[in-house]
């Protein structure tokens, strides 16, 4: 046999083969989600900081598979972005999402993700616009919820981006702040509605350390550029008490509720808990 490159054991590892072999079934698995509907979403409230009404909701994939049962997407959502199937997954979520909300009552607004891939494509306006047309739903009740690295890439293009779908009328989170890097750079060039400060922040907040100086310099910030900042993972009474001394806006977490299905009793509508 050829002798391997440097510094790469020859060695025939059989762990390594199976983890492979899982992989690219799971890719398989993944292509084929959509059509096969083993996918459907979870809706986590969001609430007024202080008087706990919910003020809408974020929704969260999940795919059930057949043989490893609920997946979450902190495993499966990685694959899609390296394999493309994102781009198809991201689109049936905004139709999933906003076809649900549809039916809400129209104060409430929808959460959906969307990966840095498809932030990536020059068409993700119009496919937004087009899934607004056909499911009938008001731009000003969808919320995009984007992360720091997907601004990253190309600033000039994702610029563009997020023009085109502010002019469509829906709004602009940064989810996860304080994590990414540059975040405050990135706060002066893009044109954000709200602020999502990271769940690793909350969490940590009752522990007397720099997190809670953490989330007041946050709040200021949204405070300075006008922009409401929601405090995500709340869990505890303890934490809840802490984010609206601290002047957050919103909130989202275990303590409200966990992502759930959604159930059309009667004209209410609310997220199932579990
Ligand atoms: P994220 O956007 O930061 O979503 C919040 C995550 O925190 C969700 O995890 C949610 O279930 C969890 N969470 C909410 N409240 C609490 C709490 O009080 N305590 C704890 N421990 N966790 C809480 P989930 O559903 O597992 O999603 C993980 C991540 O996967 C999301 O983080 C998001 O980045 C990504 N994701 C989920 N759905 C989609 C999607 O449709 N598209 C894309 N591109 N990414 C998605
Ligand atoms: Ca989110
Ligand atoms: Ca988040
Ligand atoms: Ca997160």
């Amino acid at each position: 046999a050829k002798s391997a490159g440097r510094g790469v054991a020859a060695f025939y590892d059989p762990e390594m083969d199976r983890e492979a072999r899982e992989r690219r079934q799971l890719e398989t698995d993944l292509r084929h989600a959509i059509s096969r509907n083993q996918l459907h979403l979870a809706y986590q409230p969001l609430v007024n900081a202080v008087n706990g009404v919910c003020s809408g909701y974020e929704a969260l994939l999940r795919w059930s598979h057949p043989d490893r049962g609920e997946v979450l997407p902190d495993s499966f959502i990685p694959i899609a972005e390296e394999t493309g199937s994102i781009i198809a997954l991201g689109e049936w979520v905004l139709r999933e999402a906003c076809l649900t909300a549809a039916q809400w009552e129209p104060h409430l607004s929808i959460a959906v993700n969307v990966s840095p891939v498809q932030f990536r494509l020059a068409n993700l306006a119009e496919m937004v616009a087009k899934v607004l047309a056909e499911t009938n739903l008001a731009p000003i009740r969808l919320q995009l919820e984007i992360t720091e690295t997907a601004l990253m890439k190309d600033r000039m293009i994702t610029l563009g981006t997020l023009y085109k779908l502010k002019r469509l009328g829906v709004s602009i989170v940064m989810d996860d702040f304080g994590t990414g890097y540059s975040s405050l750079s990135n706060l002066q060039s893009f044109p954000f509605d709200k602020i999502k400060i990271d769940r690793s922040f909350i969490s940590t907040m009752e522990g007397g350390g720099s997190a809670r100086a953490i989330v007041r310099a946050i709040v200021g910030l949204g405070r300075g550029l006008n922009l409401p900042v929601v405090a995500e993972g709340v869990e505890t009474e303890a934490q809840h008490k802490m984010v609206i001394e601290e002047g957050c806006t919103e909130a989202q977490g275990y303590l409200f509720g966990r992502p759930g299905s959604m159930m059309v009793i009667a004209s209410k509508t609310f997220a199932e808990a579990g």
